[in-house]
């Protein structure tokens, strides 16, 4: 196994297995031929830790502030397909996730398991640069719209959002970039469901404006 530190380890993640290159297994982390894989959601993790408001990190019991690592479009639509965090569970994967923290990270499709399924709704497959922890009190799971299976979040408004790129804070360029590229897919989604989502989609952008990062010359 290798040995591999963490800056900034919360205790709670601290106590987790770790994978052979070093990382710390996530709660979420499904079994597939006996070894957990990180790529593949478990759907009995998921249930229990949605009914149980479960870390998704560290598996531990969370308190009332619940935190959601998200990628700018979940922060415009206010939808994602993972459930929340601790806020320094969150802050630690958004930091240190080999997919989440690194830009030029592409997830590995190959070998995984014909079970795993795509994230329901309309999760967009790309990594998306620049990553949220987005701090709320108010979240609602439901269903994934019809021809997807699982379930989503709504995530209500934000008392706190920190931004990460390359495991570092993120500043307003980074975020602003990340939005332009992934922008395209969220409006052809809107064009599809006619004017009303258009409108929709436009009010959410300039809603999502105030939670960039402040600017610095
Ligand atoms: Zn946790």
């Amino acid at each position: 196994m290798l040995e591999r530190a963490f800056r900034d380890m919360p205790d709670r993640v601290a106590t987790l297995p770790r994978n052979d290159r070093g990382f710390p297994i996530p709660y979420f982390a499904e079994e597939v031929n006996g070894v957990r894989d990180f790529r593949v959601v478990s759907a009995s993790r998921m249930a229990h830790a949605v009914r149980n408001e479960l870390c998704w990190v560290c598996g531990g019991r969370l308190g009332k502030y619940k935190a959601f690592v998200i990628g700018p479009m979940c922060g415009i639509n206010r939808t994602i397909s993972d459930p929340p965090s601790h806020r320094d569970c969150a802050i630690f994967s958004a930091r240190n996730c080999p997919f989440l923290s690194s830009p030029l990270a592409r997830r590995r499709e190959t070998g995984l398991p014909d079970a795993a399924q795509e994230a329901p709704g309309f999760g967009l497959k790309r990594n998306p640069g620049a990553v949220g922890v987005w701090v709320t009190l108010d979240y609602r799971p439901f269903r994934a719209p019809s021809g997807n299976q699982g379930i989503l979040f709504r995530i209500g408004d934000p008392t706190e959002v920190l931004w990460f790129a390359s495991g570092e804070p993120a500043d307003r360029f980074a975020v602003v970039e990340s939005v332009r590229t992934g922008l395209p897919s969220l409006i052809e989604l809107a064009e599809a469901q006619g004017d009303g989502a258009i409108k929709a989609l436009a009010a959410c952008i300039d809603d999502f404006e105030k939670y960039l990062p402040e600017a610095r010359l």
